[in-house]
């Protein structure tokens, strides 16, 4: 904390022990962070904030940090706002008396809708001062204008919104609202407008949940010394965080972790909050690798495991048994349960995909052995020929109806292929060696062809079975190998982490840039000849996490169908905004600019012949700045459409920096292969 200014101070000195948390003074830090760029110094304006709360009102901690990393709750609860932008802009002009036309205009030119609420409010007489919104109690505005649904919901909608904002000050009392040019300036800090961009789903701040999650640690570690009268060491500092880390990668859900943190102690937090069923944990990632070589240098000396990697969809499975129900309270509020016990299944991001696949849960007793009582899994799910009995491709997966399904109707048979057992029988079994969770695995489950099946797995270090793996794999329609350790304990599961321990081999690597990128839709243009009446091309993004912005890196025109044009088409329609978001990065050339925008939402998964260094994109381009002489991003050479990613959030995108690092690495092999007398 040493770099913040006024540090030891309180950010807020008009609040009172006990007293809810002012929003005004949640709004002031968030203002304070929006005019700095420095990580250190974002962290810790958020966390002396905390600190504040934690000593004020630490009953409120749990709506400040929901509000800070803008989540009403954990992902796998399902709560969305889902408010698009005419909604928002309707509320505006309702609640301050302005019509829609001017808001628009409005919006047209600030291009901000936070900054355009701001506006609206300063312009408008006050005839008495609304009570002060509370932190409490805008969470639970937010909250109550996510969960209306059915008849009439968008005007309940508005109407929360509307008193929300009537509620809410242009430039609250803070400091340094005096002399703010609300439009300008990033605006000061205005109730109105973060009311605004929390509903949008973005708060603008550079304000990860990541440098949440450290700032929650300082604080409270700095809390409870000063409680004890010590003085906080950076050691304990880094103790605390990694602890919160771990909580966090295994049970993601800051109602179980907070509550236990304020009565345990963040120290004693690891004994009382692990992973447990009904709650998803974040799933270990692989990293791509681009030949059976590269693995067999990484893991050299080391016993490994290849498995098949089907091509399907991520799915955690959790089950307890009705008897042991109890001893899970917080992961059973939002799930459904009945006399068979628990069920559910969770994709990737957490989501619960129970009533997607309820044909699945339906099964799942008959796959365990006596004497389960509960357990999480880790798998994927694949469609399933059930006359040739045979994996069939992923476009068959995503036929299916993604709610409310009816076990009996469904079309597309699905089978389970289970590869890891991460809890079980009230234990977590993360920490022991893949080899002796594979055991235990195939010791209670029992497998059923087309149904529930443990993922093909062969152990060898030799090049040419490897190889044969490989081949066999492909042959069985899986997209390659998961190359895994197996013992020491190297080989434990590694929550949320893209591990070196987990190498991806894809069948296609050897001909691209070793793996695929996942890039986020922000613009269109018009087709041409047979596709006037749909996009013909769009423009597409990588993540940036630092600065929280989508950095352009290609158009792309291949690899659609007609029909699937037709449904992008339909699918992007309601996506379509005036203007590029001030958070995407690309090109002021107007010949470079698309037809249309879009709102950051769909992720597609592509693939590159090679890449390049454009000044037409954005994407890394500070990382390149000394070495291109600014400006130019790193682009796709000819990039082909793959498949949508439903499954991906637009900030789960491929990073920038990513990009970035295989940008490198085709360098390399480039240099290398020159010096090798050019070999191609
Ligand atoms: P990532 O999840 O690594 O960001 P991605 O979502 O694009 O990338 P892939 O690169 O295709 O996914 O590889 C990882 C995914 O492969 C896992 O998330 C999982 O869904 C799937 N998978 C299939 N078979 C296995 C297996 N045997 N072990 C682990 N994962 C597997």
């Amino acid at each position: 904390q040493a770099t913040l200014k006024g540090c030891g101070k309180d950010p807020y000195p008009d609040w009172k022990a006990g007293e809810p948390v002012p929003y005004a003074a949640l709004c002031t830090t968030f203002s304070l962070i929006e005019m700095t760029r420095k990580r250190l110094e974002i962290s810790a304006h958020c966390s002396l904030f905390l600190r504040q709360v934690l000593r004020l009102t630490p009953k409120d901690f749990l709506p400040t940090v929901q509000l800070m990393i803008n989540k009403l709750a954990a992902d796998y609860a399902g709560i969305e706002l889902g408010i698009g932008e005419s909604l928002i802009m309707k509320a505006i002009g309702e609640s301050t008396g302005r019509s829609l036309a001017v808001i628009k205009a409005d919006q047209q030119e600030i291009g901000d809708l936070g900054l355009v609420a701001a506006k609206s409010r300063s312009n408008q007489p006050t005839m008495f001062r609304p009570k002060p919104l509370t932190v409490r109690g805008v969470h639970e505005g937010l909250l109550g204008i996510a969960k209306v649904q059915g008849h009439g919901a968008q005007d309940k909608k508005i109407s929360g919104i509307k008193k929300l904002l009537s509620a809410a000050d242009a430039a609250t009392a803070g400091k340094g609202s005096k002399g703010v040019d609300i439009t300008k300036d990033k605006g000061g800090p205005s109730e109105a407008k973060f009311i605004v961009r929390f509903l949008e789903g973005k708060l603008r701040l550079g304000l990860a949940e990541k440098t949440v999650l450290v700032a929650i640690a300082q604080a409270v570690v700095a809390h409870e010394a000063a409680v004890k009268g010590e003085t906080p060491s950076v050691n304990k500092e880094t103790e605390g965080e990694a602890i919160l880390k771990t909580v966090y990668s295994e049970l993601p859900a800051w109602e179980a972790i907070i509550p236990a943190m304020l009565d345990h102690g963040l120290f004693n937090l690891h004994e009382v909050c692990k992973l447990q069923p009904g709650i998803p944990l974040k799933p270990m990632l692989a990293k791509p690798t681009k030949s059976i070589t590269e693995v067999l240098d990484r893991f050299e000396g080391k016993e490994f495991t290849c498995e098949y990697k089907y091509d399907g969809e991520r799915a955690q499975i959790h089950y307890v048994a009705p008897e042991f129900i109890h001893k899970y309270p917080e992961s059973t509020a939002t799930l459904q349960k009945d006399s068979k016990g628990l069920s559910a299944i969770f994709s990737r991001n957490s989501e619960d995909l129970s009533r997607k696949y309820p044909d699945v849960l339906e099964k799942l007793n008959g796959w365990i052995k006596s004497d389960v009582d509960s357990f999480v899994l880790d798998c994927e799910t694949v469609a399933w020929d059930i006359v040739s009995k045979k994996v069939l491709p992923f476009q068959q997966l995503m036929t299916r109806k993604r709610k409310d399904v009816k076990a009996e109707d469904v079309k597309v048979k699905v089978c389970i292929f289970a590869f890891d057992l991460l809890f079980f029988n009230g234990e977590p079994c993360v920490k022991k060696s893949l080899r002796e969770r594979r055991q235990l695995m195939h010791e209670c489950f029992q497998p059923i062809e087309g149904e529930f099946q443990f993922a093909q797995w062969g152990n060898t270090n030799d090049l040419d079975e490897i190889q044969n793996l490989l081949e066999d794999s492909v042959k069985a329609s899986c997209e390659g190998l998961m190359v895994k350790m197996l013992d020491t304990e190297e080989s434990g599961y590694e929550p949320s982490k893209r591990s070196r321990n987990w190498l991806k081999v894809k069948k296609d690597y050897l001909a691209g840039v070793g793996d695929s990128l996942d890039l986020v839709v922000l613009g269109a243009y018009y087709g041409r000849g047979k596709r006037t009446s749909v996009y013909g091309a769009f423009l597409l993004a990588a993540y940036n996490s630092n600065s929280d912005t989508y950095e352009t890196i290609c158009n792309i025109g291949t690899g659609f169908s007609e029909a699937a044009l037709e449904e992008l088409h339909k699918e992007l329609l309601p996506l379509v905004i005036d203007r590029p978001k001030p958070f995407y990065s690309h090109s002021n050339v107007p010949k470079d600019q698309p037809d249309v925008w879009f709102e950051p939402r769909l992720v597609w998964e592509v693939k590159t012949a090679d890449l390049t260094l454009s000044p037409r994109y954005k994407a890394a381009a500070d990382e390149f700045e000394g070495t291109t002489g600014g400006g130019k991003g790193v682009s796709l050479r000819f990039p082909r459409y793959i498949k949508s990613r439903e499954d991906k959030k637009p900030e789960q995108a491929t990073s920038t920096r990513a990009v970035a690092e295989m940008y490198r690495k085709q360098e390399a092999v480039a240099k290398e292969n020159a010096g090798k007398g050019g070999v191609d």
